[in-house]
Order: C-alpha cells, then sequence, then structure tokens
C-alpha cells in the first residue's frame, strides 16, 4: 500500500481540492510550483505502465477532471503543465499513478 492509498482513505491529512467517485486531488506536500497538485485514481494502478483498455473512461475522466481543477486554481489563462512520471527513468516515487498539476511559474523544457 502506498502512501496515496492512506490519503485516499483518510489515514493521513492532505489538502484537498477535488473529490469524486473515482479520483482525488491534492496539494503536493512539496510544491515544486506555486501551485502543485497531484489528481489520482481511487483505483490502486501502480504506473502508466500498468493501464489498461478498461481504464479507459477512468483515465479520460481525470484529464476533464485536471482541466477543471487548473481553471478553478486560476492556472489557465497563464498556462499550466501536467506530468506523468512513470518508473525509474520517469522519475517516479509513489507507485499510485498520479498526474502533477504545476503552474504559477514560467516552465522550461527540455524538462529536467
Ligand atoms: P513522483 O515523484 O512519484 O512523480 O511524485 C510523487 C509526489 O508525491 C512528489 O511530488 C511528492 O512531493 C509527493 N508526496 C509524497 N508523499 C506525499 C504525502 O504524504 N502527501 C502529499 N500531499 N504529497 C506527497
Amino acid at each position: 500500500m502506498t502512501i496515496f492509498k492512506k490519503i485516499i482513505d483518510k489515514e493521513i491529512p492532505a489538502r484537498i481540492v477535488h473529490e469524486d467517485s473515482l479520483c482525488l486531488a491534492f496539494h503536493d506536500i512539496q510544491g515544486q510550483a506555486p501551485t502543485h497538485i497531484l489528481l489520482i485514481p481511487k483505483k490502486e494502478i501502480r504506473s502508466m505502465a500498468e493501464v489498461t483498455k478498461s481504464d479507459e473512461a477512468l483515465l479520460g475522466h481525470m484529464m476533464v477532471v485536471a482541466s477543471k481543477i487548473a481553471n478553478d486554481q486560476g492556472l489557465a489563462r497563464d498556462g499550466y503543465r501536467l506530468v506523468v512520471n512513470t518508473n525509474d527513468q520517469g522519475g517516479q516515487s509513489v507507485f499510485h499513478l498520479h498526474i502533477h498539476i504545476l503552474g504559477g511559474r514560467q516552465m522550461t523544457w527540455p524538462p529536467g
């Protein structure tokens, strides 16, 4: 079980900004931008590498929610970045699929 499952189960606190039957979003504990929110499915999926066809509706829903959160957080006009780190070389450290929503500063490319 990961730390994110404990956040879903409300065993540890988080600054939640969105919750519905399929997903949960909360502020990252170590923000890398003025706004840094993590959006996670309630279903325990380890990473993008474990996604299957059966997750299509869930992931589509999460992209719509990510857009709404970014809008609600006032990030849309200036812009923002969605990131899904995947496995070791992708820089993933928590093995429960999550979308980073980062905004409030200029992003650079290529990413580190
Ligand atoms: P990853 O490196 O796997 O893409 O991202 C994991 C993210 O989870 C990191 O940005 C890290 O700061 C965040 N994180 C790790 N533990 C906790 C926690 O207990 N609470 C919250 N809110 N964020 C966490």
